[in-house]
């Protein structure tokens, strides 16, 4: 997810803008954040502000674990680096994709690759699925589904995948593999008198007639994050996944799931699979892997899979792909830590315990009359803003409603992702209650400028 403050672009609610991490150039006037410590982050000036994004959905530690910087420093006083090639590797790397496969338990996972990013991830997972069909004789089973409005990263491939269309104006993306079905976004798209289960019930149905329409022995793979993150918190509608899991499965098309912001704890369960029962082939992780204190992703991969790819009548060759820092032994020392910290303190169990302040708080703002629609689950919820509380009426984009809001909270010492009228939030899984109420008072305050600042 890469965030910015230039509006140009901007389109309603399906444009989502702006995308863009800032040039590092002089000619801007950045917030420089300097220093952090728990759930705040604090600017070059010492001004303290609550980080209610947890950086970009990745510090679920907060600013200043000190086992992390421990785990950090011992593996770089032992062995800073070596690789993962050729059947070499190290320690932590091993340890950690053991790790891994043993956490999780929607599906049985075989094996872990490591990358970098999240976007690295899904761009592996691409190459996967390629090779897979291709080691099983079928090279035209290659096309992926994706969902409108879905945030799958912002190489070629993952921005492909992604559904937004500010990443791929300009960029002649999305290649021409991956196509694009509904974004499961029940207020906004629902008709009228279309129950939750129905609207999924439908969604099921377009993704089948579409790949009915490509031709089943063409479509490879489907891949969802279990809830939308970026693309504005979209969490599934009642039976989704049951529904969408019964199309791909019906059709011999791989589920990958991208858990690189709900993993670990996010919505209350250990992965967002647990959460809606998703069974996926393939598993895309990253950020709070390392609760970002180092960069790293991964993919996990089903013995299904795994065994086609590995096999000895398999005549392709080896799976060629991998970066120099793929199971990074910091990297992965810093992940092994973290992923006992979640453990130890019981990190799932907290966020369940928390997070209702978090949502009953801020829902208790939805009859504001320029709020249409406050949604989250655990601790990940956005904001959307709308004239006449209606899903398709957006306030014109040059009178900056949710960047006005953002500055508000700012002001106030809040930090949140703005993307067009829409307010995403996902605190650190460390969030007090108290810095809770902290959170719940200041955005209260920003809206009510808000407010008055519309009505002018
Ligand atoms: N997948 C999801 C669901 C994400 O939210 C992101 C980043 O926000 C990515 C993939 C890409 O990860 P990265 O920015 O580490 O490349």
């Amino acid at each position: 997810d890469i965030s910015g403050t230039d509006n140009k672009g901007f389109k309603g609610h399906d444009m989502l803008a702006p995308f863009t991490a800032g040039w590092q150039s002089t000619d801007v006037d950045p917030l420089i954040i300097e220093k952090s410590e728990g759930s705040h982050v604090y600017d070059m000036q010492g001004r303290r502000y609550l980080d209610t994004l947890a950086g970009l959905w990745c510090t679920a530690l907060g600013g200043n674990e000190p086992r992390l910087v421990d785990a950090a420093t011992k593996q770089l006083n032992t062995l800073p680096f070596y690789h993962s090639f050729w059947n070499r590797t190290t320690k932590p790397s091993l340890d950690l994709a053991k790790e891994l496969l043993d956490m999780f338990t929607a599906k049985k996972m075989a094996k872990a690759f490591f990358t970098n990013s999240g976007s690295e991830a899904n761009d592996t997972q691409v190459k996967l699925v390629w090779y897979y069909n291709n080691a099983l004789g079928r090279p035209n089973k290659k096309k992926f589904i994706a969902r409108a409005k879905a945030y799958h990263g912002s190489t070629l491939i993952s921005a492909s995948l992604t559904g937004l269309p500010a990443l791929h104006q300009n960029f002649d993306l999305p290649a021409p593999f991956v196509l694009h079905t509904d974004c499961p976004h029940y207020w906004r798209y629902h008709l009228p008198g279309e129950t939750e289960e129905e609207f999924s019930t439908r969604l099921a149905k377009n993704l089948e007639d579409l790949i009915l329409k490509e031709g089943p022995e063409t479509i490879a793979a489907f891949i969802a994050e279990p809830v939308m993150g970026a693309g504005g918190v979209i969490p599934p509608p009642a039976t989704y996944f049951d529904k969408i899991q019964a199309v791909v499965k019906k059709y011999d098309i791989l589920f990958i799931a991208d858990e690189v912001i709900c993993a670990f704890g996010r919505l209350g369960t250990m992965f967002g699979s647990d959460k809606y029962n998703i069974k996926p082939d393939l598993v895309s992780l990253a950020k709070a892997l390392s609760s970002a204190y180092m960069p790293i992703g991964a993919v996990l991969v089903s013995p299904e899979v795994s065994d086609v790819i590995h096999s000895q009548s398999n005549k392709l060759g080896s799976f060629s792909h991998g970066f120099t820092y793929s199971g990074h032994p910091v990297a992965c020392a810093v992940a092994l830590e973290a992923i006992k910290i979640y453990k130890e303190r019981n990190m799932v169990e907290r966020v369940n315990r928390i997070s209702p302040k978090f949502q009953e708080g801020l829902k208790a703002f939805s009859d504001s009359p320029i709020i249409g629609e406050i949604r989250g689950i655990g601790l990940i919820l956005a904001t959307e803003f709308m004239n006449n509380k209606s899903p398709n009426d957006p306030f014109p984009p040059e009178w900056g409603v949710g960047a006005y809001f953002g500055a508000q909270c700012q002001k106030n010492g809040m930090l949140v992702r703005v993307a067009g009228d829409t307010i995403m939030m996902s605190p650190p899984f460390v969030v007090t209650p108290e810095e809770l109420d902290e959170l719940i008072s200041i955005y209260g305050k920003a809206l009510r400028e808000t407010e008055k600042r519309v009505e002018e």
